[in-house]
């Protein structure tokens, strides 16, 4: 810590103190301050509170993900002062934040919403720490960049109020990106006389000047733009899934990297490294020249955005079509796909630390660069978060055996997998690097390749081919009972590859809403229709490439497949799997449930 830090220190702590009404603390040093605000108050401690405990797992989560100055980790200190709510954030990098802040947050509510206001109070002192502005008043040095132009009061309050309503808005999208229900700020539903926004205005005394903060009614406005800015850009993250799963990841990277600067959460840089992951694939051709003795290695989207549960229900009141594009797309250097897919999965991780697809995906990205420590590792952490789950038990098993230097595959790899494998319902990937084991440590594999090719498993397209290939049968999947049905079985809006123009767009999509979203790598001009929560469309140059369906009225994933058989290929996304029935359309399966149904035409 500097001379300057602690200086800048000294003079917040002791602004605080005397905001508080604690006599003398002119005289002390920071020291004496920090000593005097615990000897005053006290410190909360989380083994003695369980309210305490609770708040500072929230403040772990939202820190994970907020923007981060510097390398140090801030750090959060509950003060025993129950009478006054308040929060601040100290230039050292830590918060202070007081029992009666938590006690309003939290009172006459359930956990979930009163998780949400502690997630947004810290999460809006974190926003200022980020931001580099501390809770400052007249006096306090400001950072070059933040000092007002003129000296004139107005305008310094002015300043105040522009930065209180951006650390508002960070701080919102802090506590959703987090995973916190913030829409439950708005109103409790739960008989609490109003939003939060102005029961924590009302409350707001202290050594805080409320004059330098945004209205009650404004601070609402600001957060609900911020939801419509989120329900807006939902569709960007969802076609950018459907679009990895029917190949088109250049497209697909475009959308989400749009879709960061609306929701920048784990699942966006997730599925953003695993499309960088699947080019890097293509581009190698056979994964390190394995060949068809390459192993299974996971690549995991995730199908759901974290702001999807927050929108359910969300009605925008704005309407008509958003002829402005979101914002320009971004193009990536070339040749570069295994860095930014690591980069990408890597922010990902850490900004969940529970969090499975990151670092399964992590894995094969550190092995395709050829780093077999680092791929171990992240397996490893993998592993830790899911002991009971055979197939990461099965990956983790593969991953040790390439860290392990010249290591024969019996020794290491045909073990573990051999037992992993032997009881009943293993998954496919499982079987499969269990087959290419035994066949690699020259053992009959036969009777392993012959199990995967049953078809009890659903395969991916590159593994089925594999497999078929070592049992020297036709790839060709049986055809499915009622033979394969060019369009899903339930009707859609617009056909895919209709041309809108034609069309009579107004006429067709009139009143659906419209969002523009630039142009596309090869120049083309894409735009997303939505017909409330039911369809929409993805069209390039006016012309419908995606439709989708979304819906409880899709039926059961066991009503589909005993109408149609089984699909051609399955491939796993977090919490589900996507099914695709021809090259043309697919489902997204969860719990049991399709949950959407996808039909494309002509994508680039
Ligand atoms: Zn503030």
């Amino acid at each position: 810590m500097t001379l300057l830090h602690l200086r800048r220190l000294a003079q917040s702590i002791l602004l605080l103190l005397a905001g508080l009404g604690l006599a003398g603390a002119e005289s002390a040093n920071l020291d004496d301050a920090f000593a005097l605000l615990e000897k005053k108050y006290g410190f909360m401690k989380p083994e003695e509170n369980p309210q305490v405990a609770r708040v500072l797992r929230v403040f772990d989560r939202v820190r994970d993900v907020a923007d981060k100055r510097g390398n140090r980790m801030p750090r959060l200190f509950v003060v025993n002062q129950p009478d006054e709510p308040w929060a601040f954030a100290l230039p050292d990098g830590n918060l202070l934040l007081s029992a009666g802040a938590v006690q309003l947050a939290t009172r006459n509510l359930s956990q979930e919403a009163g998780d949400a206001r502690i997630a947004f109070i810290l999460g809006h002192e974190l926003a200022h720490l980020a931001k580099n502005d501390f809770w400052d008043s007249d006096g306090h040095p400001l950072p070059a960049g933040l000092r007002p132009r003129r000296n004139a009061t107005a305008d310094a309050q002015a300043g105040l109020a522009g930065r209180e309503a951006e650390a508002d808005d960070l701080g919102f999208l802090y506590a959703a990106v987090a995973g916190y229900p913030v829409q439950t700020l708005f109103s409790s539903g739960q008989g609490v006389r109003e939003n939060f926004f102005a029961l924590w205005n009302d409350r707001l005394r202290a050594a805080s000047s409320a004059a330098s903060h945004p209205t009650p009614e404004a601070r609402e406005t600001a957060a609900r733009a911020r939801m419509d800015r989120l329900d807006e850009g939902m569709p960007l993250f969802r076609f950018a899934v459907r679009l990895a799963h029917f190949g088109s990841c250049e497209l697909a990277i475009r959308l989400l990297r749009q879709y960061l600067r609306i929701f920048p959460s784990r699942e966006v840089y997730n599925n953003l490294g695993a499309c960088y992951l699947e080019l890097a694939r293509e581009e190698m051709g056979s994964p390190r020249g394995e060949g068809k003795s390459a192993f299974w290695l996971p690549v995991w989207f995730d199908g759901a955005s974290r702001a999807e549960p927050l929108l359910a229900g969300w009605r925008s009141d704005r309407s008509g079509e958003g002829k402005q594009p979101l914002a320009p797309m971004l193009s990536d250097p070339p040749g570069r796909e295994l860095e930014l897919a690591v980069e990408s999965l890597e922010q990902a991780a850490g900004m969940d630390e529970a969090y499975l697809p990151a670092r399964l995906n992590l894995a094969t990205a550190h092995h395709l660069r050829g780093d077999p420590l680092k791929a171990r590792a992240a397996m490893e952490e993998a592993a830790r978060l899911v002991p009971d789950n055979r197939e990461v038990a099965g990956w983790l098993a593969l991953f040790r055996h390439l860290d392990g230097q010249g290591e024969g595959v019996g020794n290491t790899l045909l073990a573990p997998l051999t037992r992993l494998a032997g009881r009943a319902g293993a998954p496919a990937s499982l079987l499969f690097n269990h087959a290419l084991a035994l066949r690699k440590a020259g053992r009959n594999s036969r009777a392993a390749w012959t199990r995967l090719a049953s078809g009890a498993a659903l395969l991916p397209a590159p593994y089925a081919k594999t497999v078929c290939a070592q049992i020297r049968k036709s790839c060709a999947k049986p055809p499915s009972r009622k033979g394969v049905l060019p369009t899903p079985p339930w009707p859609l809006p617009i056909a895919p590859g209709a041309d809108l123009d034609a069309l009579q767009r107004d006429r067709i999509l009139d009143g659906w809403r419209v969002t523009h979203l630039g142009g596309t790598h090869d120049r083309q001009q894409a735009v997303i229709h939505r017909q409330g929560a039911k369809s929409e469309i993805l069209a390039l140059d006016g012309y419908v490439t995606m439709v989708a369906l979304r819906g409880i009225s899709l039926g059961s994933a066991a009503a589909l497949t005993g109408k149609l058989g089984t699909p051609r290929d399955s491939r796993r996304v977090a919490e589900g799997e996507v099914w695709h029935f021809s090259p043309r359309w697919a489902v997204l399966v969860r719990d049991g449930q399709v949950r959407e149904a996808w039909v494309v035409h002509g994508l680039p």
